[in-house]
Formats: structure tokens, C-alpha cells, sequence
């Protein structure tokens, strides 16, 4: 099981490994028997490449923000699937997209690093669906990938129905940089969805903080 992290608990590796065993793969997308998001699927991902750049606030602590896609269609499903359905070998094709947009949109860094949950959200989940990305995606990319420096030291209530301003307001504060590793370092701090951004930037300000020099953002889907 690779695809185990370290913050999973016990409990949650064996349910999710007997859950695998009772229930063969489906594809995310369109539930084709024997795919966890087949190519056809992935195919019908219509990537935004360069338009992938999200707009950010004035004295944004991101230095770009990118997006694969949009939230929407197959790419909506997959997620979903990763990220409620305990469905984590669909983190791979999802990493591989990742991935190939690097490649045709090539960003500046040298560690890989996903948006760090709350310990009781891991523990209630099983495991941070961020993280997987990051795994994968640093599989494939030979980047190192860090899980450790950044935590989120705060419990925030969810971001849903919040206007930007009270997303913003709501996470700041909520991550730290532990330890003296990033110092100098260009992060890619990579998330699921971006919506209003205000995780990614609240991140980047404990990154800068904890001696980041430069921090992108990087993330599966935007909102429309
Ligand atoms: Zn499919």
C-alpha cells in the first residue's frame, strides 16, 4: 500500500485497505469497472493552462497561483471521490495531470508541499488528500517533498458560504512553519480546490514567514 502516508492512523489504513478489497476499482468519472479514473475520462479534462493563473489580492504572499482546471465535470468527480470516498489511488492519474501541466508550464521551485489538515480532520478522514497529490506529484517530478514544516496549528470552521474577506479573516493564523528547513527554499504548495484562494495565501504567509523565498501555488481545480 504506497499509498499510505504517515499521519494516517491504523484504524483508517485497514478500513481503507479492506474497503479496497470489498469494493474493486471504479473510474471516479464515469464508474467503469477495473479503472480508479480511466483514460477516458482524464481525456475529457479540459485543461486552462496559462489561463490557469488565478487573480490574487494586492501584497499576496503567492507568487502566482495556477490552476489545472476548472471545478467542474470529471475533474469535479475525481476530486470528490479522493477526497470523500476514501478513493485515494485516484490521487495518481490526478498527479500525472499534475504533472504533465508542470511540464508544459514549467514554475521555479524546489520543494514540493501540500496544504497541511487539522490533525483531527486526518485522523476523522484517514489521511489529507493534499498530501497524496504531493506524493505522487513528487513521485513523478523527482522533487523532494515536504510534509513536516508546515502544520496547521488551529482547527477553522469550514469555508463554505464565507465571502472572501471572511475566508481570509477565518485562516488566518491557522499554519506555522516549524523548524529552520525552508530557509531560502521556492515552495509549490499544492491543494485540491482553489475557491477564493485564502488558504493557499494564508500558507504562504506562514511560509514567507518561516523563510520561504518564493511560493506558488498550485492546485487540481479553480472555481468558475
Ligand atoms: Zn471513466
Amino acid at each position: 500500500m504506497g499509498l499510505l502516508t504517515k499521519a494516517e492512523s491504523g484504524w483508517a489504513s485497514l478500513k481503507n485497505y479492506l474497503l479496497d478489497l470489498l469494493f474493486p476499482p471504479r473510474c471516479a468519472g464515469c464508474g467503469r469497472l477495473g479503472y480508479w479514473f480511466c483514460e477516458r475520462c482524464v481525456s475529457e479534462i479540459q485543461t486552462v493552462e496559462d489561463r490557469g493563473t488565478v487573480p490574487r489580492r494586492p501584497n499576496s504572499a503567492l507568487n502566482g497561483l495556477r490552476a489545472l482546471g476548472y471545478f467542474d465535470g470529471r475533474l469535479r468527480k475525481a476530486i470528490h471521490a479522493l477526497k470523500y470516498s476514501g478513493r485515494r489511488p485516484v490521487a495518481k492519474p490526478l498527479a500525472q495531470l499534475l504533472a504533465r501541466y508542470l511540464e508544459n508550464n514549467p514554475l521555479p521551485y524546489e520543494v514540493i508541499m501540500p496544504v497541511p489538515l487539522h490533525l483531527k480532520r486526518t485522523r476523522e478522514r484517514g489521511y489529507n488528500q493534499a498530501e497524496i497529490l504531493a506524493q505522487e506529484l513528487g513521485n513523478l517530478t523527482s522533487k523532494k517533498v515536504d510534509v513536516q514544516s508546515l502544520i496547521r496549528h488551529r482547527l477553522t470552521p469550514a469555508q463554505v458560504g464565507l465571502s472572501e474577506e471572511e475566508r481570509l479573516t477565518n485562516v488566518r493564523g491557522a499554519f506555522q512553519v516549524l523548524g529552520e528547513g525552508l530557509q531560502g527554499k521556492a515552495v509549490l504548495l499544492v491543494d485540491d480546490v482553489a475557491t477564493t484562494g485564502a488558504t493557499l495565501e494564508a500558507c504562504a504567509h506562514a511560509l514567507r514567514a518561516g523563510g520561504a523565498s518564493k511560493v506558488w501555488g498550485f492546485v487540481l481545480a479553480k472555481e468558475r
